[in-house]
């Protein structure tokens, strides 16, 4: 079966794109949400991430309290880093487990951060970016939260460029101009061309 990297920028689409593609039959690993549930209360990273931070880090619930995390990493990147090294594991055993229950004609992991982070390259067989300009991008992210045009350009400003993420695509759906209906008339030709007829065409 076939390992597809799913990612954009916040506010390009990526994920209504993850869900046209589960539409068209792709089995979707939802990794940020992975990541939350490690850390949420009870969750399988939070006696290692106690164990490495000490209890200030735990937050009443029992989840990792992420305001304190987010201060305490603020210009310590060996924080976050030890943070990812908890985290890093165990996302990956996850995603293992899950594309190993995988019944879709294609695995989409959906990675925000895909082209920042090397090792996803390795696991993925071809990576789909969802493009679009930043103005579009700030545009529905104010329009479908709370969000200043501030907050957005921060979230946009940490995250690579769009020309580093189209460097590593294999296809890209330029999310701009394009209808919802539309932009499902991509997703089936991309469909068809990776999950359609799986033995013709190789990757
Ligand atoms: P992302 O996951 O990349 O942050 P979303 O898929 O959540 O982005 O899309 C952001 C918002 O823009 C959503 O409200 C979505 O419905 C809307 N949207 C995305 N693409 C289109 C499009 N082609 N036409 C109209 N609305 C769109």
């Amino acid at each position: 079966m076939r390992r597809i990297g799913l990612t954009g920028g916040i506010g390009s689409g990526k994920s209504t794109v993850a869900a046209m593609l589960v539409a068209q039959g792709a089995s979707l690993i939802d990794t940020d949400g992975i990541a939350r549930a490690l850390a949420a209360p009870g969750g399988a990273a939070m006696p290692a991430i106690a164990a490495a931070f000490g209890p200030e880090l735990v937050a009443p619930d029992g989840g990792l309290d992420r305001a304190r995390m987010r201060e305490l990493a603020f210009g310590h990147p060996e924080t976050k880093r030890k943070l990812e090294s908890i985290l890093h594991p165990l996302i990956g055993q996850e995603c293992e487990r899950q594309a190993q229950a995988a019944t879709g004609a294609l695995i989409v992991f959906d990675v925000p951060l895909l082209v920042e982070s090397k090792r996803w390259r390795a696991i993925v067989e071809r990576v789909l970016v969802v493009d679009a300009s930043e103005e579009i991008q700030l545009q529905r992210v104010v329009a479908r939260s709370a969000w200043t045009s501030e907050a957005v350009r921060a979230v946009i400003a940490q995250q690579a460029s769009r020309p580093l993420r189209r460097a590593a695509a294999d296809a890209v759906i330029c999310n701009e101009n394009l209808t919802l209906a539309q932009l499902e008339d991509e997703v089936r030709a991309l469909w068809r061309l990776w999950a359609g007829n799986a033995s013709a065409a190789p990757l």
